[in-house]
């Protein structure tokens, strides 16, 4: 088992490839414990995932292959530094006063922040021991896994929806959809505050249909505070040429802004609070 690495402070965008050779596969992974787990990076200012000013951190494993991932070196535990619970709450403890001062918190994202369940969840029971707002990003894909101890320590969900139609989902992906819809159901039936996230990927996502698909999914659900549309950009391309791994998007040029706005503008039209 590899030694405890260093919490490195970093960006999403930093290249992590093989920290932790002999980590389980995120398949086979068994969390029980919870103790110890693989990150890649953690940032301390986003604006962008959740409310108030966040520290973002980012974990290893992802059972999602979505074609257009920005972040490819969060897929394996292996690519990760394996950390411990204490040393993640050390870390964040410096950083509580002020994200409290900014009416900020934790946000715990990927990768995919429920393969790790139990570590993610003794963190962000840590997090609320300090006081702090915590929220999750998730794919919704492992939700059938959530227990209410999981979902007690936990004041916000950043769903993401890639499509409302299966075989897209399944094309986007490699993964089935409906996991993600159940969770989403079950978020709104028990009133947790979420925000859906859509990232919109001009000629595999944009299709009006599967935009309204969404929309309409989404649009009777008061739990849901925001709807975010994400335009697809290229800075992670260099991840996959680095990773040897086949790119499918290297002509995908971003969404314009009249696209997105077609698309923001669908989700309102169905009476979503949509950005
Ligand atoms: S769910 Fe997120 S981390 Fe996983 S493959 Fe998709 S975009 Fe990448």
């Amino acid at each position: 088992m590899s030694q405890l690495g260093h919490l490195e402070a970093g960006s999403r965008h930093d290249l992590r490839v093989g920290l932790s050779p002999d980590a389980p596969d995120e398949e086979d992974l068994r969390d029980d414990e919870g103790v110890f787990g693989y990150a890649h990076s953690y940032e301390t200012s986003s604006r962008y995932d959740g409310p108030g000013v966040r520290v973002v951190l980012f974990l290893s494993g992802c059972l999602l292959r979505c074609t257009y991932c920005h972040n490819p070196d969060t897929w394996h535990l292996k690519d990760g530094t394996r950390v411990s619970v204490q040393q993640v709450l050390d870390r964040l403890k410096s950083f509580a006063p002020a994200l409290r001062s900014l009416d900020g918190g934790l946000t715990i994202s990927g990768g995919e922040a429920m393969v790790q369940m139990e570590f993610t969840r003794r963190i962000l029971a840590g997090a609320k021991d300090m006081g702090l707002h915590t929220a999750i990003e998730t794919s919704g894909f492992l939700g059938d896994k959530v227990d209410d101890r999981f979902l007690s320590v936990l004041d916000l969900v950043l769903l993401d929806i890639k499509s409302s139609d299966p075989a897209t989902y399944k094309k986007v992906t490699g993964r089935e959809l409906a996991p993600t819809l159940r969770f989403a159901e079950r978020l709104a039936k028990i009133g947790k505050p979420a925000w859906v996230r859509f990232t919109l990927v001009p000629g595999q996502t944009d299709d009006p249909a599967n935009v309204e698909g969404i929309a309409r999914f989404v649009a009777p659900m008061k739990n849901v505070q925001w709807v975010e549309v994400q335009p697809f950009h290229q800075l992670g391309a260099f991840k996959w040429k680095a990773m040897n791994l086949e790119y499918k998007h290297a002509d995908t040029w971003p969404p314009s802004a009249f696209l997105t706005n077609r698309v923001i503008e669908q989700f309102r039209a169905a009476g979503c609070n949509a950005r």
